[in-house]
């Protein structure tokens, strides 16, 4: 295994000593007790058992701790905004860990789709710039950025499969061993090959079926890059595990594999 695919670092010694004595008081303080509405009008939180719903808890307390959180574009940043947010990005991480999310530390909250500008060189070697409206975007070394009406949208409604706060924050997962291109850092170099292989031919199906025109279960954005494939595919994974699961049965395993999470099973409890 590379170094580059090395799954993140457990820091030891007094600095991660004196980490998990602070995340240990804020966890013990909790969340206060008018934020449980914000949390409960979330469906994929009532759907957890009474345990898993405890660790969601804790693991937004951490995160609301360390990472900053920025309103752009006169969005007055609240509590409301950030709480619902970090749900939505803890329950990726419900059985993971919090290093998982160690390279995120702003999330840039927009009121709604925001204008992004950029450089490219063409093929003439001319540099243009260009602007588009992005709903989301997760940069490798730099913030998460968010439009807060789909973040507040995506979180309350699953039917529809999106979910920008889910797309940008495996983006991040995708990004932790330095590439992006599809394969979150994985345990064992073994399991890499096998994700590569698997994803990879389901991908190519999905791509061949976009291209023909063929109607497709995943969106078709997730033919553009592998990166995409797995964040629409996490998308699904949460929002629509039972239909993933008939639909992808392969891409459902793996994200299963990953995630440590069988999303599907408690939707199907819930039904
Ligand atoms: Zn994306």
């Amino acid at each position: 295994m590379s170094d580059n695919h090395a799954p993140p670092r457990i820091h030891s010694g007094m600095f991660a000593w004196s980490r998990r004595r602070r995340r240990a008081r804020l966890v013990k303080r909790g969340l206060p007790a008018d934020w449980m509405p914000w949390l409960e009008a979330l469906p994929f939180v009532s759907q957890l058992t009474q345990k898993d719903q405890h660790r969601l808890h804790a693991l937004i307390c951490v995160f609301l701790a360390e990472k900053d959180f920025e309103g752009c574009d006169g969005l007055e940043m609240r509590d409301k905004i950030r709480v619902i947010i970090a749900a939505q990005a803890c329950l990726l991480i419900l059985n993971l860990d919090h290093l998982f999310y160690q390279k995120v530390n702003t999330i840039l909250v927009y009121p709604s789709v925001f204008r992004h500008r950029s450089q490219q060189v063409t093929s003439g070697g001319v540099i243009e710039n260009r602007e588009h409206t992005n709903l989301g975007e997760a940069w490798p070394n730099g913030p998460i950025v968010l439009a807060w009406d789909h973040a507040y949208q995506g979180g309350r409604n699953p039917n529809d499969g999106q979910n920008t706060v889910f797309h940008e924050f495996a983006h991040k997962l995708d990004m932790l061993d330095g590439i992006t291109d599809g394969i979150p850092p994985l345990t064992l170099a073994h399991e890499e090959d096998a994700w590569r292989k698997r994803m990879n031919t389901a991908m190519v199906r999905h791509r061949e079926m976009v291209e023909r025109g063929s109607p497709v279960f995943l969106d078709d954005y997730g033919a553009t890059h592998p990166a995409e494939f797995f964040a629409v595919a996490t998308e699904m994974f949460f929002e629509r595990p039972l239909d993933l699961r008939k639909r992808e049965a392969e891409v459902y395993d793996l994200l299963k594999t990953f995630y440590r999470q069988d999303p599907a099973a408690r939707s199907a409890k819930a039904e």
